[in-house]
């Protein structure tokens, strides 16, 4: 134990959560509009399957530890006018997009998607599907927040398509919730998983947090009997990601009241043996599935890939996303809408797409994210098959890294072979660190390096 709490210390560090390779930090305002233009133009040629993303950015309240690009309001008229834009962009998207395009699979996430009342969800579900050749088996989610969600919600999401929903849990303890100003007791969460189970849901996500004030072993102990007990078909134990410079709000969070490095590590081996026992199947960063899961499957066959929204199984998507902040994809480019609110209305209304910065990456990114994937995803790196990917010398390409990552290997977090490159048991919580050392942006020594959160 006391080697495991030296580790912690030694790798908690500043790292990125590499749901993109580059990271967001490393988008350009050069990258401009036209520019997005071109790309979605040339796509439109190579004909590939679409994932769509909205972004719902308002909440009723604040939540002290939250990291997403949200605005608390209890104006829904903000709501309704951010709606008659994010039609206005959704349709000028799928233009430029081209027709006969599939799309696969569907995300709204926030903020809080489930802040527009019922009838909104479905005008807004209603657009997509009028301008998007949605397939039959799509896979539509939705991020859920169980305070103010009715019946009614629920029966709309089923109504509008959604398959999936993913509530928002983080922890049951009393103390804990009022330390983060957000309470929602445990009858609220049964009652919301009630409903969705009974409207015929059949995969249902929850998401916890640690690493939040005041919280213990034995607290979170029991937060997990009760949630074990509803039995989700998926669990993301995200940790706490204190950054008060970029998120202000955050101050409002007690350091103090931080649970210590012991405590942090327990907590950590709490959730791998609780999850286990229960028979849910760790896939990688903060996410579990119960092991007849899509996504186990996908790890299994080495086809699992990441994005902006977590794991997935639609890799070869190009992802649109719509709203202010939200990020799109292709094989070549990420391109990022406005963050603020007005300039997001102001772009879109004067006819734009818009788009604030972006990336078009080189042939060096790509493989680079497609190792930083692999490590993410199937926990190891066959040098063989990736050389043949893409035409190189693992050994000789990665150098540096496999330099980099023998520090990792003498502390047992990850097995160098001739053969391979394989996260350990011990290495897992670790996998940010070991993805880092793939990643060139951070060996850059222009003092640009940007402030991340924590790795664990
Ligand atoms: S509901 Fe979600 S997005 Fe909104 S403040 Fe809380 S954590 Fe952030």
């Amino acid at each position: 134990m006391q080697a495991s709490i030296a580790l912690l210390e030694k790798y908690s560090k500043p790292g990125p959560r590499y749901t993109s390779y580059p990271t967001a930090p490393y988008f350009s305002t050069a990258f401009s509009e036209a520019d997005w233009r071109a790309e979605l133009m040339c796509s439109q040629a190579s004909g590939r399957d679409l994932s769509l993303y909205v972004h719902i950015p308002f909440c009723d309240s604040l939540c002290y530890y939250c990291g997403c690009n949200m605005v608390a309001t209890q104006d829904y008229t903000k709501a309704t006018s951010y709606l008659d834009v994010l039609f206005d962009e959704i349709e000028r998207s799928a233009e430029l997009a081209g027709d006969g395009r599939v799309v696969r699979q569907i995300h709204w996430g926030g903020g809080t998607p489930t802040y527009l009342k019922p009838a909104d969800i479905l005008r807004l579900s209603q657009h997509l599907h009028r301008h998007f050749m949605v397939a039959e088996d799509a896979e539509i989610g939705c991020e859920v927040d169980p305070r103010a969600l009715s019946h009614e919600h629920v029966q709309a999401l089923k109504q509008a398509g959604f398959n999936r929903v993913s509530v928002g849990v983080q922890d049951l303890d009393e103390r804990v919730q009022r330390a983060v100003n957000r309470l929602q007791p445990l009858a609220l969460i049964q009652q919301v998983y009630g409903w969705m189970r009974s409207e015929g849901f059949n995969s249902i996500n929850m998401d916890l947090m640690v690493g939040l004030p005041h919280q213990s072993v034995a607290s979170f102990n029991a937060t997990l009997d009760e949630i074990l007990a509803l039995s989700p078909d998926r669990l993301a134990v995200f940790g706490y990601a204190h950054v008060p410079w970029l998120k202000k709000h955050q101050k409002l969070i007690q350091e103090p009241d931080l649970p210590d490095f012991a405590t942090r590590l327990s907590l950590q081996e709490l959730i791998q043996r609780r999850l286990s026992e229960a028979g849910y199947v760790y896939i990688g960063m903060d996410h579990f599935a119960r092991h007849d899961d899509e996504l186990v499957r996908a790890q299994q066959q080495k086809t699992l890939w990441r994005n902006f929204q977590g794991y997935t199984t639609h890799r070869d998507c190009d992802i649109l996303a719509f709203g202010a902040s939200a990020i799109s994809q292709t094989d070549d480019v990420y391109a990022q809408n406005f963050k603020r609110l007005a300039d997001y209305h102001t772009r879109v209304g004067q006819g734009s797409l818009p788009i604030e910065r972006g990336l078009r990456i080189s042939e060096d990114d790509k493989i680079r994210r497609d190792a930083i994937t692999r490590i993410m995803c199937d926990l190891e790196l066959d040098k063989a098959a990736f050389s043949q990917v893409w035409g190189l010398d693992f050994d000789t390409y990665f150098v540096q890294s496999l330099t980099e990552l023998e520090a990792l290997s003498a502390d047992g977090l990850v097995e160098i072979t001739p053969q391979r490159v394989r996260v350990t048991e011990a290495g897992r919580i670790f996998l940010r660190n070991i993805a880092m050392a793939f990643d060139a942006y951070l060996q850059q020594t222009d003092g640009a390096v940007p402030r991340y959160s924590r790795t664990v």
